[in-house]
């Protein structure tokens, strides 16, 4: 639909608390200029929902940068991420059900077993509110590092890619750039020591299915295989071991940057961007917060800490709406290619995670 459809100023079912909406909005320090825009701009583009918002937080803007930003000396490959991308994107459109997206499935799980991991799957069958598809048959896919510790901490993209019926529609940053990085995370993770890593956790890398809305996003009509994975999770007992879920999703942005999703649970989204901040990547995390719907919704309801990173402002439409058009108009259309994305972009999540774990393993037990 086009966004203007969307623009509905609402909420999302399940925000567990009430918003201070306010209509002041500030430019902030390497934002892009539409994500200051405030609440309206991303109630216009939201994440697969008509309801996600920015709220203005009471936190000092950033000072201006001062210094160019530093590369982190982490062994996260940025290029190598790219060609992971490039790899996905070759698929062409990768919704769930469909041929392509099982061929992917299946060159992951070769990818992931080559870096040591014990990879295993969740395949379930998904009703949908779909009259063309009913049912549609899902994968989740988990690979697992056994750290010292049962505890685990999970990093976790969905794979799929949404299903349009009139775009080819190949998702490079949604959902090809989250689990670019969460698979050379995997590889590089593994290719540690646990003395190497630093805390003693066992990791989990998750590849949700069927994240994204058959029809519309609604009710159920999204979030499958997470929602699927936690119910397991609790019905196998196992929940109490996951300790911190680490959501990545549309992070490829060349223009990047990731407020903090407001349902995440407080401390860990804290961590997440006070080390982009100190890597030299804060312009990348601006102070702000926005509200998201996304796979890291059902562990917050069993009341496993999560948090999402996101870059819901993808691409400004100056083309058809002029100077400051919408933002986030690349989002779920045929222009989300790998032309919008960078490697820098990819490494700047990536070495934040990487050196993010420790810490995150510090509060996490
Ligand atoms: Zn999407």
């Amino acid at each position: 639909m086009p966004p203007e459809a969307l623009l509905v100023g609402g909420f999302i079912e399940n925000l567990m608390v009430e918003l201070p909406l306010s209509p002041r909005s500030r430019r902030l320090g390497g934002a892009p200029a539409a994500l200051a825009l405030g609440a309206l701009t991303l109630g216009v583009a939201c994440k697969s929902s008509p309801s996600a918002t920015v709220v203005p937080v009471a936190e000092p803007a950033l000072p201006p940068a001062t210094a160019a930003p530093r590369e982190a000396a982490t062994p996260f490959d940025a290029n190598r991420a790219f060609t992971l991308v490039e790899k996905q994107v070759a698929y062409g459109p990768r919704p769930a059900g469909s041929v392509a997206l099982g061929k992917l499935r299946e060159w992951m799980i070769e990818e992931l077993k080559s870096y040591g991991l014990k990879v295993t799957t969740q395949p379930f069958t998904a009703k949908t509110p779909s009259k063309k598809f009913p049912t549609i048959r899902m994968e989740n896919v988990i690979a697992e590092l056994p750290g010292k510790s049962e505890d685990v901490l999970l990093i976790a993209s969905h794979y799929d890619t949404k299903y349009m019926e009139d775009e080819v529609f190949v998702g490079a940053n949604d959902a090809g750039s989250s689990t670019a990085v969460v698979l050379e995370l995997a590889r590089v993770l593994a290719a540690m020591s646990p003395e190497e890593r630093g805390f003693p956790h066992t990791l989990q890398f998750v590849f949700f299915d069927g994240e994204e809305a058959v029809v519309e996003w609604e009710g159920n009509d999204n979030t499958y295989g997470s929602r699927h994975f936690v119910e397991k999770l609790q019905a196998s007992g196992q929940a109490k071991r996951v300790k911190a879920m680490i959501l990545l999703d549309m992070i490829g942005d060349a223009d990047l940057a990731i407020p903090k999703e407001y349902q995440s649970s407080a401390w860990l989204a804290n961590i997440l961007h006070e080390t982009g901040h100190e890597l030299g990547y804060g312009a990348h995390f601006p102070k702000m917060t926005h509200v998201i719907a996304d796979d890291h919704l059902p562990f917050l309801r069993a009341g496993i800490p999560a948090a999402d990173l996101i870059d819901f402002a993808y691409g400004k439409d100056e083309v058809n709406f002029g100077p400051g058009g919408p933002d986030n108009a690349y989002w779920h259309t045929a222009r989300d290619t790998v032309d919008k994305l960078s490697p820098r972009s990819l490494k700047i999540v990536g070495d934040t995670v990487l050196r993010a774990l420790p810490k995150i393993a510090r509060v996490a037990r």
